[in-house]
């Protein structure tokens, strides 16, 4: 969505939307926008200062890097933006820390979409895992340890693999 900067009024202005993925230009990625985003931006005009907040929440499909197996998870994010439109702004003298922030917008407009892109995209971890405590696949038959164990039955504590080669390690050291 653009908002019109030098047709803003005073005071806040809010904008409900939503989103889908090809709007966000997020198709074709490893994860899966569900649906709609969800966003609520704010545009506060205050003199020349305009303070843009968005506020999103939307569902990920993502693939989880231990087991494989596709889950979803929800997100919120929040994030404001300090836009100064007009490109004969003096130089200031001391940047404030809004101006850390500060969008020095030479346009009449701004567009939100890729503001919001870009927090979605900060959003996904870069290790999705269905649960923190997913077991993963076993390495030897690949039967995914969270439904079925495996007679393979590494993890818990010292598989059968381990215990071999703690016996190996004792000969070796006895000579
Ligand atoms: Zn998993
Ligand atoms: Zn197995």
């Amino acid at each position: 969505m653009k908002i019109d900067l030098l047709n803003l009024k005073d005071g806040k202005t809010e904008y409900f939307e939503k989103l889908d993925a090809a709007t966000l230009d997020i198709e074709g990625l490893e994860f899966v926008l569900k649906d709609f985003l969800d966003a609520h931006t704010t545009a506060e005009k205050r003199g020349n200062k305009v303070k843009i907040s968005i506020e999103t929440n939307f569902i990920l499909i993502m693939r989880c890097s231990r087991c494989l197996e596709d889950y979803e998870e929800s997100f919120v994010t929040d994030d404001s933006y300090f836009v100064k439109p007009g490109r004969d702004e003096e130089a200031e003298k001391y940047l404030t820390d809004e101006d850390v922030y500060a969008i020095f917008a030479p346009i009449d407009e701004i567009d939100t979409v890729p503001l919001i892109r870009d927090s979605l995209i900060l959003s996904v971890p870069m290790k999705p895992l269905c649960r923190e405590d997913c077991k993963g696949l076993c390495p030897v038959c690949g039967a995914n340890l969270n439904r079925q164990s495996c007679h393979h039955n590494i993890g818990e504590g010292g598989s059968r693999w381990q215990k071999m080669l703690m016996d190996i390690k004792g000969k070796i050291e006895k000579g």
